[in-house]
């Protein structure tokens, strides 16, 4: 449904600051429509920067990227038309609904936004009725459309990012880190409420966050990521139940446990490296119990394995690793 091609290499620029190349490298994965893909790793792994060149905000300098047969490898460079026809399909839900509302718009007009660009025909007053049945969908008043954002709390803010987002019934949403900024109890209810749309509406979520407990609610398959590369993709009950990459062991065993009252059972070791210049062959090897000359030399690929994850670490390869 969704593909970025193998090798995919790129060195993106981020427009925000203009100095700072990020790279991510050698990224490759396919979404499958309806599912959820997690992209979880450390900040600075690249998550984010997958996630902006999914949707076109980054251009792609190699490889490609495939939406539903099309190849969209360049969506970013696309103007008018041929951007809105694909764009239409695809929503992104960002971490802080403070920062994505507009604060002098009302609601009513922040949700009806899409609809005003991508669907001119619409009667102001269609569009007033279809902003209603959004606000009721995410569990909202209707009544709602007349207030301003400052008038709400963090998780209904979150509410109306997503009506805006359903707004043009997407096929493709891409969340990134949509309720980091959350307390944990509105956390879970924004979760269940995404879980509960996409039911409904068919949606493929690609879901990137730091945060293992939340991805394990949320995802049907997660991608690992470190410094820019994919460690390991696995089903998510497979990962949580037998992780192979060294990495994706050492993330798991830093989830806090609920039943331990939350308290972390283990802590990552060692520092994140600087993601502009990673080291080189396994850029894991500093942080590894398991580094050898081969993994210091040598940047291990993404292999496929029978049990269906697909990792790439030389120690798992060459069988020193489970
Ligand atoms: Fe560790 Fe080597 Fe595997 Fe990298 S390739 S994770 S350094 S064993
Ligand atoms: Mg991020």
């Amino acid at each position: 449904y969704f593909d970025v091609s193998k090798p995919w290499l790129n060195r993106v620029l981020e427009r925000s600051e203009k100095l700072s190349l990020k790279a991510v490298d050698g990224v490759s994965f396919a979404i499958r429509r309806g599912e959820t893909m997690a992209l979880v790793g450390e900040s600075g792994c690249g998550k984010s920067t997958v996630a902006r060149l999914v949707v076109g905000l980054y251009g792609l300098t190699r490889g490609t990227l495939t939406f539903d047969g099309e190849d969209i490898s360049d969506l970013a460079g696309r103007t008018g038309r041929q951007a809105a026809a694909v764009r239409k399909r695809f929503q992104m839900i960002f971490q802080d609904p403070y920062a994505s509302l507009n604060p002098l718009w009302r609601v009513g007009t922040i949700i009806g936004e899409p609809l005003r660009f991508f669907r001119p025909e619409m009667s102001g007053a269609a569009r007033r009725q279809r902003v209603g049945e959004l606000l009721e969908q995410v569990g909202m008043s209707p009544m709602d459309a007349n207030r301003y954002p400052h008038e709400f709390s963090g998780g209904q803010r979150q509410r109306i990012s997503i009506a805006r987002a359903l707004a043009n019934e997407p096929e493709f949403m891409i969340c990134d880190e949509p309720t980091s900024a959350l307390d944990v109890s509105v956390q879970a209810q924004i979760l269940n409420l995404m879980r509960d749309l996409q039911d409904e509406y068919g949606l493929t979520y690609l879901f990137i966050s730091h945060d293992m407990a939340v991805v394990k609610h949320m995802a049907d398959r997660i991608a690992v990521m470190y410094l820019g590369r994919i460690a390991e993709i696995a089903p998510a009950d497979q990962l949580f139940a037998t992780p192979h990459h060294p990495y994706s062991k050492m993330l798991l065993a830093a989830v806090p446990s609920l039943e331990g009252g939350g308290k972390e059972r283990s802590v990552i070791q060692g520092e994140v490296p600087n993601p502009v210049h990673p080291p080189p062959g396994c850029a894991f090897h500093p942080r590894c119990p398991h580094a050898n000359e081969r993994c210091k030399a040598e940047v291990p690929a993404l292999i496929a394995r029978v049990d269906g994850s697909e990792v790439a670490c030389h120690g798992v390869e060459e069988g020193r690793i489970e």
